[in-house]
Formats: structure tokens, C-alpha cells, sequence
């Protein structure tokens, strides 16, 4: 396809013919269902086998119980909580509160080993680490940790790979393996918490002072489709919300949950009363394309999906997101610019903002991020439009920042 592009101007102006690049996966072979489009797995197969259950799975009544099940002290529970949504140890010989002859047992009863680190990549100037997890059963996750003036972002992963079967991204293109377990997704930010405390996060913050000392934001924009895995995402960020000890105490509007667009959880999370940030991936306003670029968009079309965001924006109050990975010659036209500033006008204004982000090439893909000025344009017309558009920062890129990348090469 670039060989094709190679032909025609890169900065073709609105008025010049620009080619349409029609998506077909390169370098892999997307899995087909029965009815000939691109394979959806919304369920992890049955009987897949889960993770033990940790301390993070559970409400502090919950760690109560369990601990009285085991014939141990329920009281306990708010010490071990303490341990590990504040002091993020889950190290027996740390816990000098507790009774050296029980710290063993009550550990080992709360805390089995979720996340291993196999693999951590730090950026040149220390403010971006990439990690790669290992799960007890050999499935590998990443996530992102980020540092920037007054908070820090933690990028998670919500599912051990994903069925949503996208073409040009890493993590698709071995289909989903299981949801992950509502502890998997927290310990990625304990363990996070844990690094910065130990001073492994490096950046400056506002006047050159560290002024976030943990992480304040999360996006679920790792590996995964959360809201496929609705019930153990929606616990996780429960309990990230949840006032220390129960939970880690964070702000429910710095957490971010980003979906491919799976309509009816979309409303069933508008119904919550949780003022968590709302990311739709919508990536072309028109179904022409996005039945290719998003193959879930044959269950639910652009428009319901956007639908689905403004009634999110209604209901919460909390304005949305729709992200948009512009990919050269593919969706990057100056026309679907102003067809998504249409589409989000007619909705009404001041309810989203659109963050386009240029694609991060996954290996073996001859796909390729849109030309700088080709970006600035389609920026131009949703601003011009009064859709307020800004340009995602793309951290990482010398790390492998395509997510699910690091996965796939293991
Ligand atoms: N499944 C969810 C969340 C995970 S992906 C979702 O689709 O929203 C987070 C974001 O990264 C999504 O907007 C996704 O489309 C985008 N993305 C995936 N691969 C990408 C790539 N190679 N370059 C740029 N963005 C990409």
C-alpha cells in the first residue's frame, strides 16, 4: 500500500484526489468467522483455568470472611489491606505488625503471586517504563507507566490478549486467551506504585520537583477490551476508588476506560453513577471504513456507538472521548474530518473532545501513521468545526510503545 501511496503527493491539499487505502491486516492472516467477516470472541472459552484468589479480589468484608473461613483472625484483614493498597508489600518479613508466627500463613492466604515481571523498559530520560508481565499460567500482559507534570498515568491491561480482532493492532492478532482477574488488573498498579516509591520513575514534575509519588491516572488502554470484561473491570476500579485500606484511594476521574464500542455495556456503565472518563474508539466516522478497521462494528454501527458516548456524556455529566489512530491514507481524509465533526455537532456541543493519535505501526504491517501535515489539517477541521481536537502524545515510541507488541515478540 505505501507503494501505492508512493505515487501520489504526500500533502495532497482537501482538493486533491487523495487514494483510499482499504484495510486488510498485513503480515498476519485475520481469523474469519462462519459468516465470512472478521472473527469476534466476546467470551473467553470455557473452563479456562483463573488466577487464585488475592486479597484485591475481594471487599474488606470479604477479606474478613475469608481469613475467618481459614480459621485465622479477621481482623487481620485491614492490616494485610494496608500493606498492600499503601505500603504496596506483599513481603511477610515486612509485616513486623503482624505475628511472626502467622505472617507466613496470612501472606500466602492473601497474596499469591499474580504479575512477574520478565521484562521492564525504561525510556532514555527515565519518565516512561514499560513492563512485561508474566500471569501463573504463562499469559504475558504489559503496562505503561508514565510521568508527567502533577500526575503520573498508568496504562493496564484488562485481558490476556483480545477478541476484538482489530487489523492494525499488536494485540488482536492472537485472539483472547481469558479475562483477567480483577487483582491481575490492580496489582499492575500496586507493583507501579511500588517502583515510583522505590524512586524507579524518573522525569520531572512541575519545577523539576517529583509531585505525583503515585500513580494518580489509569487508562485502560493496554491489552484488552474491557468492557468484554465487564464484572472483574468494573470490580477492579471499585476497588481503586475505594478509600485506603479497602482500596487504593484514587480519584474515580482520572481513571479512563477506552472500548471499541460494545454499545449496551457502554450504557450499562452510564447507568453506574461511577464520574469515570469515557474513551470510545471510533477511528472513521463512516461504517464504509470502520466495518474493516473495527470488525465489531458490524454488531454495533458508528452511529449507535456515538450514540452510546453522548448518552454516556448525558447521564454523567462527563465530557467523552472518541480516540482516532490516524493511519495514512486510510482514515486520515480531510472529509471524514469533517464528517465526524458533523456527526459530533449534530449530538449537540461541548460534550467530547476528539484525541487522534498517529498509528503506531505494528511490526510486519506496511500500514504507516498519517504525514504531519496531513494530521494538522484533520485537526484543523474539528477545531474550525468547534469539536475541541488535540493531538495524543505518543510516549514510548523507542520502547516498543505499540501496545501488545512486547507480548507478541516474547
Ligand atoms: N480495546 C480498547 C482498549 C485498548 S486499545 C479499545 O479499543 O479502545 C487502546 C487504544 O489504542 C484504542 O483506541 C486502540 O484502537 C488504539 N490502538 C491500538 N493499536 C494501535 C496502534 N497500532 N497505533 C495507535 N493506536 C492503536
Amino acid at each position: 500500500m505505501r507503494r501505492m501511496t508512493s505515487q501520489t503527493p504526500s500533502t495532497a491539499g482537501p482538493n486533491r484526489a487523495r487514494p483510499q487505502v482499504r484495510p486488510t491486516p498485513e503480515g498476519w492472516k485475520q481469523p474469519m468467522g462462519p459468516d465470512g467477516r472478521p472473527q469476534l470472541q466476546f467470551a473467553q472459552k470455557p473452563r479456562v483455568s483463573q488466577p487464585p484468589v488475592h486479597l484485591a479480589d475481594l471487599t474488606l468484608a470479604e477479606r474478613q470472611e475469608k481469613l475467618k473461613g481459614m480459621g485465622l483472625q479477621g481482623f487481620r484483614a485491614k492490616q494485610l489491606s494496608v500493606h498492600y493498597f499503601q505500603h504496596f508489600t506483599t513481603d511477610p518479613a515486612k509485616m513486623t505488625d503482624l505475628p511472626a508466627a502467622q505472617r507466613e500463613e496470612l501472606a500466602e492466604a492473601m497474596f499469591p503471586t499474580l504479575l512477574t515481571e520478565v521484562k521492564r523498559l525504561v525510556t532514555d530520560n527515565g519518565d516512561t517504563i514499560k513492563f512485561l508481565w508474566r500471569l501463573f499460567d504463562g499469559s504475558l500482559v504489559e503496562s505503561v507507566l508514565m510521568r508527567y507534570p502533577g500526575r503520573v498515568t498508568l496504562c493496564v491491561s484488562s485481558q490476556c490478549g483480545c477478541g476484538m480482532n482489530c487489523p492494525f493492532c499488536a494485540t488482536g492478532q492472537n485472539g483472547l486467551t481469558r479475562n483477567m482477574s480483577a487483582a491481575e488488573i490492580l496489582d499492575q498498579i500496586v507493583q507501579a506504585n511500588r517502583v515510583i516509591a522505590e524512586g524507579g520513575l524518573k522525569g520531572s514534575g512541575r519545577d523539576g520537583v517529583h509531585d505525583a509519588e503515585r500513580v494518580t491516572n489509569i487508562v485502560f488502554m493496554g491489552m484488552g477490551e474491557p468492557l468484554a470484561n465487564y464484572k472483574r473491570v468494573m470490580s477492579a476500579v471499585h476497588r481503586m476508588i475505594d478509600e485506603a485500606p479497602e482500596g487504593l484511594g484514587m480519584s474515580a476521574r482520572g481513571i479512563t476506560v477506552s472500548t471499541v464500542g460494545l454499545v449496551p455495556a457502554i450504557n450499562k456503565l452510564a447507568d453506574e453513577d461511577i464520574p469515570i472518563t469515557f474513551a470510545l474508539s471510533l477511528h472513521a466516522p463512516d461504517d464504509e471504513l470502520r466495518d474493516d478497521l473495527i470488525p465489531v462494528n458490524s454488531r454495533w454501527k458508528a452511529d449507535e456507538a456515538i450514540d452510546a458516548a453522548y448518552n454516556y456524556y448525558r447521564k454523567t455529566g462527563r465530557r467523552v472521548s472518541i480516540e482516532y489512530a490516524l493511519i495514512k491514507d486510510m482514515n486520515d481524509h480531510p472529509w471524514r474530518a469533517a464528517l465526524l465533526a458533523k456527526k459530533l455537532n449534530a449530538r449537540g456541543r461541548g460534550w467530547v473532545h476528539v484525541n487522534p493519535i498517529p498509528l503506531n505501526p505494528t511490526p510486519g504491517s506496511i500500514w504507516t501513521s498519517s504525514e504531519p501535515e496531513v494530521m494538522q489539517e484533520f485537526l484543523d477541521i474539528l477545531n474550525d468545526a468547534g469539536v475541541p481536537t488535540t493531538l495524543r502524545d505518543t510516549r514510548g515510541k523507542e520502547i516498543d510503545g505499540a501496545c501488545g507488541q512486547l507480548a507478541a515478540a516474547e
